[in-house]
């Protein structure tokens, strides 16, 4: 059955937003009522049946049981990567449960945002996070805070914060992930930062254990940026559910 994220709820009904309304009328081409799934801004899920394909009005029918998040919530600062890269990495992330995405312009970045540029794509952004969101089952939508440089990081590092730096790799140390992985319980959160193609300069890891942030190792092999923050996901979406 479609979900659908909503914004607006008035006592049993529901408003879908403009773009969800043309997509139950030309996509799905629904009827009068039909059944939808909708999650509210608080993670609640609801069956509703459409009274108003044209309005988008829905009845709520009841409210049903479901929780699809991760018990850590997780921080996935990512340096921005060329061409399309940074929209697979949102869309991927958020099927992987990624709890909040804060885009970093560091210094071996080849593309160059500053916040308005940034801001302009934010709606772009935001609409590939909830079509992913609504398609993977997610109950919150995961959110993409403005760009950041790395002096301006401190509000973003959680109880847990891992760089992954490949010089790591290269001297062996492949434990602090793992580390991380076996100490960190439920409810806590966890911070993820990974860098471009160009990846990261020594005295910017420096600049971020100074903040308290641990440089880890992700393997033997160099992996392309978009796929190691996908990689990262995944081995923390294992330890939490699948251990
Ligand atoms: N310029 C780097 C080089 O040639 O050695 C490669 C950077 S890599 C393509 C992009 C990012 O992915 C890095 O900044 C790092 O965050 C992450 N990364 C990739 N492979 C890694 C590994 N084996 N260990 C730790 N981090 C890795």
């Amino acid at each position: 059955m479609q979900r659908y994220f909503i914004q607006e709820k008035k006592e049993n009904n529901i408003y879908l937003q403009p773009e969800d309304i043309h997509h139950i009328k030309k996509v799905m081409r629904n009827k009068v009522g039909d059944s939808v799934h909708c999650i509210d801004p608080f993670g609640k899920h609801y069956l509703c049946s459409i009274q108003d394909v044209e309005t988008g009005c829905l009845k709520i029918d009841k409210e049903i049981e479901e929780w699809n998040e991760l018990d850590i919530e997780v921080t996935l600062i990512y340096a921005m990567p060329k061409g399309d890269k940074f929209e697979f990495v949102l869309q991927k992330a958020t099927e992987l449960g990624v709890h909040r995405i804060v885009p970093l312009q560091s210094r071996r970045c080849v593309v160059k945002l500053d916040k308005q540029k940034f801001e302009k794509k934010l709606e772009r952004y935001q609409k590939i996070v909830k079509e992913a969101a609504e398609q993977s089952y997610r109950s919150i939508l995961p959110k993409i805070e403005s760009i950041q440089t790395i002096a301006s990081l401190s509000p973003y590092l959680t109880n847990y914060a891992l760089v992954a730096y490949e010089e790591s790799a290269k001297v062996g140390e492949h434990h602090n992930f793992k580390k991380v992985m076996q100490e960190i319980k439920t409810k806590q959160s966890l911070t993820i930062i990974v860098g471009s193609e160009g990846g990261f300069d020594e005295d910017e890891i420096e600049a971020l254990e100074k903040m308290g942030v641990l440089r880890c190792s992700l393997g033997k092999r160099i992996l392309r940026s978009e796929t190691a923050p996908l990689y990262m996901l995944s081995v923390i979406g294992y330890h939490r559910e699948m251990e």
